[in-house]
């Protein structure tokens, strides 16, 4: 994550003197060191000399754009800075912007305090000043209060960071569509068009064929290569190995096809497998733990939005997965969800060494397809879903708690993950289903509700978020007032 930088702009004038400029600079590169060297702020702070003109400020901005290790700018007035010297460059940011309420120090030095302590710790109304610009020209962005060395505090910058890197990897998501979305099916849909001019997803079709062709240029070289890595990674619990390895040449050959296009996701549908003998299951659940987004049935937002939130998170290890809600389990007191899919469960979730298995699948009406089999983990989690409401995207965000898997489902052939959603089940169906949530998700023991809504606001898209507060008759009024916001935008 420290491969990503966010510029510090740090804002003042000329009034105060070049003696205070200097105080100012040293405080920003103090600020900045300390930011670096705490593992809460996952990525890089550039720090940049202060900005006292019109000029200046352009040309700090246009560098922040045109860099492309930049992830965001974040800005704090440590001075006053008069805001009409931040219009021409502020209007032309094109990346997250975080605003800091900050001041170095911490206390009122009261026994010491005088007019030149006071002019040079102003950022009070310094970033007050800053704050009614960016109102006013109604710039997106984040305003996070508080004391630099406080930990909450930075905790929030590392939380804003990682939204922000999510949108610089979006901006760079390409998904292969192998086929279309599965007949029929209306919310794995949407407007490809809206999805990339919001997230800057690439969403490109190419036919089953062309995976063909390249699985049939794949060498039992390569084959017992990747055979070999899968015995490190999984147990083979199969004799099949001729099903297994035919996994592995689906993955070589999917994998070698997203690299020589630079695609970052995918999705599959197995109603159109054409001349492919197996559904990939092993295949897209070891793609899918190498980082690339994957998406069933067609789903191409799913699979961008997997590739996103892994992206924000890569040097987490809780896991992150696509997901579907598939049973229910009622039992009064101790209700769940239980999700799964038909074969493709990404094993970065497993909380037991996944094993590879063979049986038959009834959809699909191809060869009994290899698949990773294991029991997931328990802990706290969210689940995010993103659909097209027709006249904008809106994103759906669960906070759920994921329980160990006590039972054995000896008959159940695919891995499930156990949770209980929050508020409860009840409150929590009730608004994903007000909120016109999709059945597949993106499941994530890293990324948070917080780190969601910021993603969402720095790109635009509505955000609903459903956790302990949520009450259903509120919940469908905020409901009803976003689909009026989103009109009339
Ligand atoms: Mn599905």
């Amino acid at each position: 994550m420290k491969k990503y930088t966010f510029y510090f702009i740090v804002g003042s004038q000329h009034l105060y003197g070049e003696e205070t400029l200097k105080e100012v600079n040293a405080h920003a590169e103090t600020m900045a060191d300390g930011f670096n060297s705490d593992a809460s702020i996952p990525c890089t702070v550039k720090y940049l000399p202060c900005v006292t003109t019109s000029k200046g400020i352009e040309e700090a901005i246009a560098g922040a754009n045109n860099d492309p290790s930049c992830a965001g700018v974040i800005t704090w007035m440590h001075t006053f800075s008069p805001s009409k010297m931040w219009i021409a460059g502020l209007s032309k940011l094109m990346k997250p912007y975080l605003h800091l309420n900050t001041q170095f120090n911490r206390d009122v030095p009261w026994n010491s305090i005088d007019m030149d302590f006071m002019n040079l710790n102003q950022s009070a109304h310094g970033d007050r000043e800053h704050g009614y610009i960016t109102a006013r020209m109604g710039i997106k962005r984040t305003v996070i209060a508080g004391h630099w060395e406080n930990e909450e505090f930075r905790q929030q910058i590392g939380v804003w960071m990682r939204a922000a890197v999510g949108v610089f990897e979006s901006r760079k998501t390409r998904v292969l569509r192998i086929s279309d979305n599965m007949r029929s099916v209306a919310v794995t849909d949407g407007d490809k068009v809206e999805a990339q001019m919001k997230f800057g997803w690439e969403i490109e079709h190419y036919g089953v064929g062309d995976i063909i062709a390249e699985l049939e240029k794949v060498t039992d070289a390569e084959v017992d290569a990747l055979m070999a890595e899968y015995a490190e990674k999984y147990t083979l619990a199969t004799d099949n190995t001729d099903a297994v390895r035919y996994q592995a040449k689906e993955e070589i050959a999917i994998e070698k096809f997203m690299k020589a296009h630079d695609f970052t996701a995918f999705h599959t549908n197995f109603e159109d497998l054409q001349g492919l003998k197996q559904l990939p299951g092993l295949a897209s659940q070891d793609l899918m733990a190498k980082g690339y987004g994957f998406g069933a049935e067609g789903d191409w937002k799913v699979a961008a939005l997997t590739r996103v939130l892994k992206a924000m998170s890569s040097d987490m290890n809780g896991g992150t997965a696509f997901m579907e809600d598939y049973t229910y389990h009622f039992e009064p007191g101790n209700e769940m969800i239980m999700g799964a899919h038909m074969l493709e469960v990404c094993p970065t979730i497993a909380q037991t060494k996944p094993e590879i298995k063979v049986y038959p699948l009834g959809i699909g009406d191809r060869e009994d397809p290899a698949r990773l089999v294991f029991k997931s983990k328990p802990g706290k989690a969210i689940v995010v879903s993103l659909v097209d409401m027709g006249d904008g995207l809106r994103m759906i965000v669960n906070d759920i708690e994921c329980v160990e898997q006590e039972n054995e489902m000896p008959n159940l052939p695919v891995s499930a993950v156990l949770w209980k959603p929050i508020p409860s089940l009840k409150v929590s169906a009730e608004a994903w289903i007000y909120a016109g949530g999709a059945h597949h998700s993106v499941l994530s023991y890293d990324v948070t509700a917080e780190m969601m809504r910021y993603f969402a606001d720095m790109l635009g898209i509505e955000f609903v978020h459903i956790g302990k507060d949520t009450e259903i008759n509120s919940f469908r009024k905020e409901l009803e007032l976003n689909d009026l916001i989103r009109r009339l935008k």
